[in-house]
């Protein structure tokens, strides 16, 4: 992947709501579509803090406390899937078969234009979260995961030495 022209990375998530309304294979499926390589995945309980800081662009607006609630699992089940994406320009590819931020503007073969809805609140509930940008996608994939979490980690790298608890099988 590190080959290819314009090679990107993307950060996908399916929100709760896609979780709870079993669409993960469905999704997957449909960005199969894409030829991209998934270079990392794995299950997140969303803390108040990840979801903060990665819906930090839209503090303010009125429905901010909602879509918190709303990535955290208030509503639905509190865990999301987080994949990151890598392959020629995968940011477009991705937001393309993903379809407009809010559901009844998308295409109704999007994924959000499927499946998404409008709550009474007004938040958009629209399944599926996919990087904007290039800027956005480094920022949310540095966030979401570490270097030893991605198969081809194309941003730079350093190594530290740090004493950290963990826990181990026992
Ligand atoms: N959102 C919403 N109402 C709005 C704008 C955004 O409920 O008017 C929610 C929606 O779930 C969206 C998320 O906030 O996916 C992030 O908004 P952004 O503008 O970054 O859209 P996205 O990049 O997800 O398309
Ligand atoms: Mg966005």
């Amino acid at each position: 992947m590190g080959e290819t022209k314009n090679a990107e990375l993307t950060l996908v998530i399916v929100k709760p709501d896609g979780l709870k309304k079993s669409l993960t294979g469905n999704i997957i499926t449909r960005l199969a579509e894409t030829k991209l390589v998934i270079v990392g995945s794995k299950m997140v309980r969303v803390s108040r803090d990840l979801a903060v800081e990665h819906y930090k662009h839209l503090q303010g607006k009125p429905f901010f406390e909602d879509l918190i609630k709303y990535i955290m699992g208030e509503y639905h089940t509190k865990r999301v899937m987080a994949l990151v994406y890598g392959g020629a320009d995968a940011i477009q590819k991705v937001r393309d078969i993903c379809g407009s931020t809010n559901p009844e503007e998308a295409q109704p073969v999007s994924i959000r234009g499927a499946y998404g809805r409008i709550t009474t609140k007004g938040v958009f509930e629209n399944v599926i979260h996919a990087s904007a940008n290039a800027e956005d996608a480094e920022r949310e994939i540095k966030l979401w995961f570490g270097p030893d979490e991605l198969i081809d980690p194309i941003y730079p790298m350093v190594e530290v030495e740090e004493t950290i608890r963990r826990k181990k099988w026992k």
